[in-house]
């Protein structure tokens, strides 16, 4: 099964991610979190990426397809994976068909995970992330069981950088600019499916499963 994840910066769609790809035994794969990784690694992609990151803006697309398309190759994505945070912009999303075209395959869902801006900009506050593990909780959604501290390596977490404030609000413009045409895209091919993203975790989890089937 391979799915991709759409929906603004903060509507859960990571949460959801990293939920799908345990029931269903698939790699959650996050553009996000290979950066981040370069980042901490100090590679030459995690020195571009940072600059871009750091400003809410999106990393180029020739950095980060070839990335893509090499990573859903790997023996661990046979029998599918789900994409979290790609394609996030029309040409990524066409390199992506391209790709796949190419490798006789497609995909088969595109889940929007639907929260309007006003909840993202709350939510997104409450956001914290654990750098050495990739970890991700929320202070009011999804708490980790020792305030501020991750439950799986008891590092102590943080707000990223780009979930400031400040710099939410430029992401859910280059969102709504460059990341929601996709909708339209995947509607077109007749995988698009929308779940209310404003319900709590487990409820928006039950939509997707009822989407994939059991
Ligand atoms: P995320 O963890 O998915 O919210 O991504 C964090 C940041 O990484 C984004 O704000 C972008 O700067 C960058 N990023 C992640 N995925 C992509 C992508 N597919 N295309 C371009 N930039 C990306």
């Amino acid at each position: 099964m391979k799915i991709i994840m759409l929906g603004a910066p903060g509507a859960g769609k990571g949460t959801q991610a990293k939920k799908i790809a345990a029931k269903y035994g698939i790699p959650h794969i996050s553009t996000g979190d290979i950066f981040r990784a370069n980042i901490k690694n100090g590679t030459e992609l995690g020195k571009k990426a940072k600059t871009y990151m750091d400003q809410g803006l999106l990393v180029p697309d020739e950095l980060t397809c070839d990335l893509v398309v090499d990573r859903i190759q790997q023996p661990d994505a046979v029998n599918g994976y789900v994409l979290d945070g790609f394609p996030r912009t029309i040409p990524q999303a066409e390199c992506l068909t391209d790709a796949l075209e190419k490798l006789g395959s497609k995909i088969d869902y595109a889940i929007d995970v639907n929260v309007p801006d006003e909840n993202i900009v709350t939510r997104m506050g409450g956001r914290r992330a654990c750098l050495k593990c990739g970890a991700t909780y929320h202070i009011v959604y999804a708490a980790p069981a020792k305030e501020g501290i991750c439950d799986t390596c008891g590092e102590k977490l943080v707000l990223r950088d780009d979930d400031k404030p400040e710099t939410v609000q430029k992401r859910l413009n280059v969102y709504h600019e460059q990341t929601q045409p996709l909708i339209d895209y995947y509607s077109g091919k007749g995988v698009l499916r929308t779940v209310d993203g404003t319900r709590d975790l487990d409820e928006v989890f039950s939509q997707i499963t009822e989407i994939l089937g059991e």
